[in-house]
């Protein structure tokens, strides 16, 4: 996908805040967090939705999830966190590129820490 913003992430032509990177999948820190934190996981191939992801990305983006949601708990100690995953406009989707959002909540906000750094092994 040729004007997919997620894609040129995935292929290193738009700088991102990565986290995590394997073969098939790409987390990084969104450019407009709800919170320190806030990270996006998303397959390398490019899919619209849950419609059309296939079950091996998926199974590789769950697990994924699972390991940075440790990760972010251990690391930045928040209060909880939640994960969503948008699908279609009206569902509050504006990138149409696979993708689901970790989201840490707290009490109190942590400031001035280097979140990437913190997260990145
Ligand atoms: P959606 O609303 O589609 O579920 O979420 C898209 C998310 O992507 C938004 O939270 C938005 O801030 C984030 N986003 C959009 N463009 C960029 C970008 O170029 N870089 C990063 N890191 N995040 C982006
Ligand atoms: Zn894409």
């Amino acid at each position: 996908m040729d004007d997919c913003i997620f894609c040129k992430i995935a292929k290193g032509e738009i700088e991102c805040s990565k986290i995590y990177e394997d073969q098939n999948v790409l987390a990084f820190l969104d450019i407009n967090p709800k919170a320190p934190g806030h990270t996006l996981i998303i397959p390398k191939r490019h899919y619209k939705n849950i419609f059309d992801i296939e079950d091996k990305d998926m199974i590789e983006i769950g697990k994924t999830v699972k390991m940075l949601s440790n990760k972010i708990k251990d690391r930045l100690n928040p209060d909880g966190i939640y994960i969503r995953q948008n699908n279609g406009e009206l569902a509050g989707q504006s990138v149409f590129h696979y993708h689901v959002h970790i989201v840490p909540c707290y009490e109190k906000e942590p400031t001035g820490n280097n979140i990437q750094e913190i997260l990145t092994d």
